[in-house]
């Protein structure tokens, strides 16, 4: 049951081969078999899951359900998800239970999916490897001394060990894309505004964006009918209505112009990786596609520019953590300054210090035009290159990482080499488009993960390529052989 697909699983529900009941309590199972051990969730909701499930069924018998009725999914914990601990992997929020659910959250509630629970992320987002979370690190299915990635670490390994079949993420400089191909499962960024902000607790509010992380191009599509489309709470949300993106899976792409940037396959790209892109356009060729170089010569500014903004705004977002309103609250303070610094600094982990110093810093009078405001005006250029590639071009392509996934505590105490592994998905972040990135072979028996970047709000089209490559290849369908809890 836990390898088959959402489609699978749906029509095996509709001929009742077995109910929703029994699929979740299957995963439930696995969950409490092996992630003592991968760490993916910080919270289980077997209750209320098993609870949904027996509603699901119900609505599968009576003719209400939707294709997604019954099918279990697991939320990043930076969703707020009402009456349940939501954490977003910090001291800080450990006791925040939330008043009301995320939009996304409550839009896959109504479609009858049913919640297994809230999965481990880097402490507020911030991070590469889910290293940074107060929870401790999940670690990687394929290799339990690697790391699975970040921010949305714990939703990926989660997916990939198969302990839900789907899960939703978050991406603000890639954290859906870079732990989706470090775990070999398909994550998508969609174009900002495409998908409800609200309910997802805010890191960078103009690069946020939620998004769907599943194995194939055909459930992404189902999972992004439910969570794409506007919301009039999220005053980013775009009104424009999101099409049915199963529709258009199966359309030929004899003709597609796939452009490859020049500077996505340069110095610094693992040369394993490279091989299997390589070998991923050559099946895109054989399918009618045709490929061009191009160049995005200002995305090799993405990851300062990216570093003055995320910070900037992170500041400014988590200023609402005082100690006051929700959250950790120091014990005894003194007096009103003291109960915001110490509960501030008992509450934030040492990553997330650091960039609400440095975001201070740079939002501080004198420094504001020389950094911030110059940083947007970069911000601007980067956009203005993939505007102008994408006028000859219809998809861009390449790896989704420079490197494969990589050790446990390697690159903690080296925060620029950590920063870099986003070097390819954050220049997307700071344009606002959408991208996914999806399972394209192994290298040394690690998962390798291919990016597909299209123009605004065309997820539809990228979901189609996905789709037509997963038809003719299997990588999206490799199981790791994952270890028991210890
Ligand atoms: N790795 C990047 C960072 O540390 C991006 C994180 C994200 O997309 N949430 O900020």
């Amino acid at each position: 049951m836990h390898r088959k697909s959402i489609t699978e699983i749906a029509e095996d529900l509709r001929a009742k081969r077995y109910s929703s009941v029994e699929l979740t309590q299957t995963f439930l199972t696995r969950i409490n078999q092996f992630d003592r051990k991968l760490n993916s969730f910080i919270t289980v909701t077997e209750e209320a899951a098993l609870k949904a499930a027996l509603n699901a069924d119900k609505r599968l018998a009576d003719g209400t359900a939707t294709p997604l009725t019954g099918i279990p999914i697991a939320h990043k914990d930076s969703f707020c998800t009402e009456g349940v601990k939501t954490s977003c992997a910090s001291k800080m929020l450990d006791n925040f239970i939330a008043p009301y659910s995320a939009t996304i959250v409550e839009r896959a509630a109504d479609a009858g999916m049913v919640l297994l629970g809230k999965t481990n992320l880097d402490e507020f987002a911030m991070g590469t490897s889910n290293e940074t979370s107060f929870y401790g690190p999940t670690l990687n299915p394929w290799d339990c001394k690697l790391v699975p990635g970040g921010s949305s670490g714990g939703s990926t390994a989660a997916v990939a060990a198969r302990l839900v079949p789907a899960a939703t993420g978050s991406d603000t400089g890639g954290s859906i894309r870079q732990p989706a191909a470090f775990c070999g499962v398909m994550g998508l960024k969609p174009t900002y505004g495409r998908v409800s902000r609200h309910g997802m607790i805010a890191f960078t509010s103009s690069f946020d964006q939620a998004g769907p992380i599943c194995h194939s191009a055909a459930d992404m599509a189902l999972l992004l009918n439910v969570m794409a489309g506007f919301d009039p709470k999220d005053s980013s949300s775009v009104t424009t209505a999101a099409p049915d993106y199963s529709a258009t899976l199966n359309e030929s792409i004899k003709g597609l112009k796939i452009g490859l940037p020049a500077e996505f396959f340069g110095a610094g790209l693992d040369s394993g990786i490279a091989v299997k892109i390589e070998a991923a356009i050559c099946e895109l060729k054989k399918l009618g596609a045709t490929v061009q170089e191009i160049e995005l010569p200002r995305s090799q500014l993405a990851i300062p520019t990216y570093y003055i903004i995320a910070p900037a705004e992170c500041a400014s977002n988590l200023a609402r953590f005082d100690g006051i309103r929700f959250g950790h609250r120091c014990s005894n303070p003194v007096n009103i300054d003291d109960l915001y610094a110490r509960s501030r600094a008992e509450g934030f982990g040492s990553e997330v210090k650091r960039r609400i110093m440095i975001g201070t810093y740079i939002l501080s009078k004198g420094y504001i035009d020389e950094y911030y405001l110059k940083a947007q005006k970069v911000r601007q250029l980067i956009r203005q290159d993939f505007q102008a590639a994408f006028e000859k071009v219809d998809i861009i392509l390449g790896p989704t990482t420079p490197t494969p996934p990589f050790a446990l505590g390697g690159k903690v105490h080296d925060p620029i080499s950590m920063y870099l592994n986003d070097i390819y998905t954050s220049p997307v972040n700071l344009a606002g488009l959408p991208a996914l990135s999806m399972p394209a072979g192994f290298t040394e028996g690690l998962p390798v993960g291919m990016q597909l970047i299209g123009n605004y709000f065309a997820e539809a089209k990228l979901l189609n390529v996905a789709h037509r490559y997963q038809q003719v290849t299997d990588w999206h369908r490799q199981v790791p052989k994952i270890y028991p809890a210890a």
